[in-house]
């Protein structure tokens, strides 16, 4: 008699799921990765879109990597792509009172519009203090209007912080804590300081679709099984020990343990047994969703990879991806984002394209009179519900742990990091933090012996 590997199923081919699974792997475990999407990429997967001269692929969301992802950069050596990041220098602009400008040197910061010196000195010195503070715990008990409040001042926090709180966090900026800001900040300070002063972000060249490509064929050596158009619908206890995991439409499959990495609402819905505590704890955390439209243009609209937009928009910034990626890789056209953050429940989330088409443009062809139908090759809108958990007030104590009270049932989600922005790097640090902790402790119910 010899006790086989254990069996592991994972939840979610997002990059947290495929990272998880393929560090479980390489600890001798037995993985199946189970995604509900016909293919794997979750969040940084990549989408076609559609031009009079053939089709386009790149990624659904923006993403750039920075000099100090070294958990993400790891990994991408790891595939053999360290050599196929390609950096560059960005600058950023803002759109405030109908006008377009620069804010990347410090005498473009002192050119914002309507803002006493006396104010700037205070923003600038706001944002110095939120890039020293080293205690997050402190910062996640004050909601982030106060602390703006207390070092910028009340006209400022209106007129400056507002708009951009207001872009990410919606209606729930009164609920968050300072400690988004802080994370914020410091996410931005490191692209700053890695690239000398100026801001210096990456990208693999062929997008994440390479990425994810490279990671399937590295799971494959590795032995783990990938399914792609399978939604679990339930994971429970089995009664001979182990757990089950039942895919729609299939019958249910035996492991001795199971990841799940989805969103907290998805994990209640799927997991049987948890008690009442650890399914109040996965209820009570608050998400921000994303309504995300791509454009494929035929000319370059700014020099700016990112416009911070101080007057009202139907999007909450916009997003020039061929500022920084070579639009050769695009066909030659320009790739713009515009991003709009939602609430879950927000009508625009089912708002036909047409609709959100019309709005958009119309917008963007304020700030940028070329924009026109005639200008735009391609448009395609994507919708996500639960991007990001928005880190309320005390936030760390309530965060869902990793095991629950159902033995050999694990919850390994994005909504479990604490001290930082939601990106691709954090999200490959939870799971090998994850994979090695999980590995390091035995599975409460026994390995199944093979005979
Ligand atoms: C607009 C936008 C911009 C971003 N920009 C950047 C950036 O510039 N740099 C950066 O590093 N990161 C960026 N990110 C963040 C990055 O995309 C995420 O950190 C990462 O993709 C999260 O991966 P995940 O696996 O945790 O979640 P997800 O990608 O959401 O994966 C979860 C997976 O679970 C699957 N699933 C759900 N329910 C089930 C079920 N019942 N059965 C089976 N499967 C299921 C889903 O289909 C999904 O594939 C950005 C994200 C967005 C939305």
């Amino acid at each position: 008699m010899s006790a086989g590997p254990e069996r592991w199923a994972v939840v979610g081919g997002g990059m947290l799921g495929l990272t998880l699974a393929l560090r479980l792997a390489g600890e001798g475990r037995e993985v199946t990765l189970i995604e509900s999407a016909a293919t794997a990429g979750g969040l940084a997967s990549p989408w076609r879109l559609e031009t009079p001269d053939g089709p386009v692929t790149w990624d659904r969301h923006y993403h750039v990597t920075l000099l100090s992802d070294t958990a993400l950069r790891g990994l991408l050596a790891e595939l053999g792509l360290e050599p196929e990041l390609r950096w560059g220098d960005t600058r950023t602009g803002y759109w405030a009172q109908e006008r377009l400008s620069p804010v990347s040197t410090p005498s473009e910061f002192l050119a914002l519009p309507g803002l006493s010196p006396v104010a700037k000195a205070r923003l600038a010195a706001t944002i110095a203090v939120g890039g020293r503070i080293r205690d997050w715990h402190h910062m996640e008990q004050i909601p982030v209007a106060q602390w703006l409040t207390r070092w910028s001042g009340r006209a400022t926090f209106e007129r400056f912080w507002l708009p951009l709180l207001r872009a990410k966090l919606g209606e729930a900026w009164p609920d968050t804590s300072a400690a988004f800001l802080w994370a914020t900040i410091r996410r931005l300070t490191a692209a700053r300081r890695q690239g000398l002063g100026r801001e210096r972000f990456g990208y693999v060249a062929g997008g994440y679709a390479k990425v994810l490509d490279r990671l399937a064929a590295r799971l494959a050596e590795r032995g783990v099984t990938l399914r792609t158009g399978a939604t679990v619908e339930r994971v429970e206890a089995a009664s001979g020990g182990g757990l089950t995991a039942t895919v729609a439409g299939a019958e249910p499959e035996h492991f001795d343990r199971v990841a799940v990495t989805t969103d907290a609402p998805t994990a209640v819905r799927i997991c049987g047994g948890l008690s009442v505590e650890e399914r109040e704890r996965l209820q009570g955390i608050r998400y921000q969703g994303i309504v995300c439209a791509s454009l494929l243009l035929r000319a370059p609209l700014s020099p700016y990879y990112l416009t911070y937009l101080f007057d009202e928009m139907p999007f909450t910034a916009v997003v020039e991806m061929t500022a920084l990626v070579d639009p050769a890789e695009l066909g030659g056209h320009c790739l713009v984002y515009l991003p709009r953050y939602v609430a879950p429940d927000d009508p625009l989330l089912d708002a036909p394209d047409a609709e959100i088409r019309r709005s958009f443009v119309a917008a963007l062809a304020r700030m940028h009179p070329s924009v026109d139908d005639e200008a735009i090759a391609a448009f395609r809108v994507s919708r996500v519900r639960r991007v990001f958990a928005i880190p309320t007030i005390g936030y760390s104590a309530r965060v869902p742990p990793m095991d629950t009270s159902v033995p050999g049932l694990h919850l390994v989600g994005s909504a479990q990091i604490v001290n930082g922005t939601l990106n691709v790097n954090e999200t490959v640090q939870l799971a090998e933090a994850a994979a090695s902790r999980l590995c390091a402790t035995a599975s409460a119910v026994p390995a199944r012996v093979e005979s």
